[in-house]
């Protein structure tokens, strides 16, 4: 149970990466700028209509009943399930005559070409690009506190899930001495800097999770932007992920190794209790024992923020155990810069903390399907446009199966019935579209990440990423609400006057490539209430998805992604609740804007 805790934390923080940024507070009017309202629909232009009107609501919804069955066992990455997915949507991609780009099969070498017969005909592509990954069981972690004064060393061991949860995924350790920073808090606009003067590069930093004086009127954390900022309202974890500001990622950002970090609103008996895991249980909810594997590509080189920075929540009762040597307590030191409003960081002379991970490893077999239209210009098709989903979900637990319909069936089947759109239209546009379904996104974005890395096209003639998960939950007037608090903003009369929230859909995209227009104008066809959000993280594409992987590789992103529902990674995402009518319009929305950007 214990595992089975800091492996969901740390699938969430795959799925809302780290490095989301805190877009700043918009006005309403801003807000409507990005809205795009249609009022009345015009007919698609007669090159792309015959594509365009084969994404349909019946066929996304027969598509997606077969790709979250049961039978699937939630396609897990490396496992038969998903394996049979992959299979079928190779074969559904040759039926409609979209073109291989996987691999070259393996060939065994003839007798007969060996004695010098005939050569074998040259060999074809298949639809599967097949990797190795590092498949981690039994991962292990351990801190060890060291304490030095004078000749004495103190040494005491805390274990992973019982005195603390780490997000860390790599079978690694590392070793290094601690300071003190109180909140982690560096906030011009309240005269406030814990970090200042304090040397935290190398380090392992002790914080206290939000800010001080969440309370008290007399604190300087009272303005209303930094009570956002630092006290979020009480929200589903994956929202504040999202949306949410990170001060450890900042503190990251300064050179520091590690976060150590005090939950200020929990006692240290919530802390065993959350990790000592729950006890309610009903058929949509299944408790989780089994630890979920974690899985890494062998030999690439960059890390994902959520791999390399580990942030870990420890109990007061470690937190004093660490502060041993300053001769204070947590809460002394949460009591003293509450009541003078000064910070109180400090290093922590003979404090050293020693985090060691250690794990099975084996290489399993992963798959993305790869397919393309070549375009129509002799010049121009070597350039190409990827449209593309994750099909991997979280596979079955006992007799639980996580059905993933929504996560991402939805996405796997858009990519698909596009496909099959483009392949259908006579006229092609001038650049080649190329359609991929991602493995191991649920692991880390892990298809993509090697995609980019081994494309079937260059990279450097990719044009433009189009990313589809979750594409089947309409949203409503309450989620909408959640998702303006999510991105920081509350969402007005105004623009909840002006939109029908099921058709509402929100799109981020790359700053600076013109992929906002492109959405704008295609919706003149389709009649979304799209909300265009440029992206204004310049790391990791705003996180969240495979278009992560390409926002890193450089190439211009798109993000369409519907509601978020409680359905979210439970075993209750299944296809009865898909609307197949958002699929066929965001489908729509996805082909037209594929086939103008191909087109252009
Ligand atoms: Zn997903």
């Amino acid at each position: 149970m214990k595992k089975a805790l800091s492996s969901i934390l740390l699938v969430l923080f795959t799925a809302f990466a780290l490095g989301a940024q805190q877009a700043q507070p918009p006005k309403p009017e801003d807000v409507l700028k990005n809205m795009v309202l249609v009022d009345k629909t015009e007919p698609v232009p007669d090159k792309m209509k015959p594509g365009f009107e084969s994404i349909t609501a019946r066929d996304s919804i027969a598509l997606l009943t077969y790709i979250s069955s049961d039978l699937m066992e939630g396609r897990e990455t490396a496992t038969r399930g998903i394996q049979l997915a992959a299979e079928y949507a190779a074969s559904l991609f040759k039926l409609w005559r979209v073109q291989a780009a996987g691999d070259l099969p393996v060939v065994p070498r003839s007798m007969a070409a060996m004695f010098g017969g005939t050569p074998p005909a040259p060999p074809v592509k298949g639809y599967l690009q097949e990797f190795a990954m590092k498949d981690l069981t039994d991962v292990q972690s351990r801190l060890t506190l060291e304490l030095r004064q004078g000749a004495t060393v103190k040494t005491r061991a805390f274990e992973s899930g019982i005195e603390y949860q780490s997000m860390s995924s790599t079978p690694e350790s590392l070793s290094a001495p601690v300071v003190f920073a109180g909140y982690g808090i560096a906030e011009k606009t309240a005269g406030w800097d814990e970090l200042k003067g304090l040397d935290v590069k190398g380090k392992i930093v002790l914080i206290l999770s939000e800010a001080p004086g969440k309370n008290d009127p007399k604190s300087p954390f009272q303005a209303k932007e930094l009570k956002e900022k630092y006290f979020p309202p009480e929200m589903p974890f994956a929202y504040r992920m999202m949306g949410g500001f990170n001060k450890a990622r900042e503190i990251a950002k300064l050179g520091a190794v590690a976060v150590l970090q005090v939950r200020v609103s929990a006692k240290d008996a919530d802390l065993y209790k959350s990790m000592a895991g729950p006890t309610a249980v009903d058929d949509a909810r299944p408790i989780v024992n089994e630890p979920r594997r974690r899985l890494l590509i062998p030999g690439a080189g960059d890390r994902m923020p959520w791999e390399s920075s580990p942030v870990i929540t420890i109990t007061r009762e470690m937190a004093d155990a660490i502060l041993e040597n300053s001769g204070t307590k947590i809460d002394d030191l949460q009591k003293k810069i509450e009541s003078t409003y000064k910070p109180a960081s400090m290093a922590l002379p003979g404090t050293t903390v020693t985090l060691a991970t250690t794990a099975k490893v084996a290489l399993v077999r992963c798959r993305n399907v790869v397919g393309y239209i070549e375009g129509s210009d002799p010049v121009l098709k070597n350039e190409v446009v990827v449209v593309g989903a994750h099909y991997d979900h979280l596979g079955k637990r006992g007799e639980y199966v996580f059905n993933g319909s929504d996560d991402n069936g939805s996405g796997s089947v858009g990519v698909m019935t596009v496909a099959r759109a483009f392949a259908e239209n006579p006229v092609k546009p001038k650049r080649t579209v190329v359609f991929c379904l991602w493995t191991g996104e649920e692991e880390g974005l892990l298809g993509s990440r090697y995609y980019v890395r081994n494309p079937a096209f260059p990279i450097d003639k990719t044009v433009a990423y189009i990313n589809l998960d979750m594409i089947s939950r309409p949203y409503d007037e309450k989620n909408i609400v959640r998702m303006g608090r999510m991105f920081n903003y509350a969402a007005g009369p105004e623009l909840m006057n002006k939109i029908k929230p099921a058709d509402f859909l929100p799109v981020s995209f790359a700053a600076g490539a013109g992929l906002g227009d492109v959405f704008r104008e295609a919706d003149r066809y389709i009649g979304l209430s799209l909300f265009l959000r440029e992206s204004t993280s310049n790391e990791r594409g705003g996180g969240g998805s495979d278009h992560s992987s390409f926002s890193a590789a450089k190439v211009p992103w798109a993000f369409c992604i519907a509601a978020m529902t409680e359905d979210y990674h439970q075993t209750s995402d299944s296809v009865e609740k898909a609307s197949g009518d958002l699929m066929e319009k965001i489908s729509r929305l996805v082909y037209v804007a594929a086939y103008t950007i191909a087109d252009k």
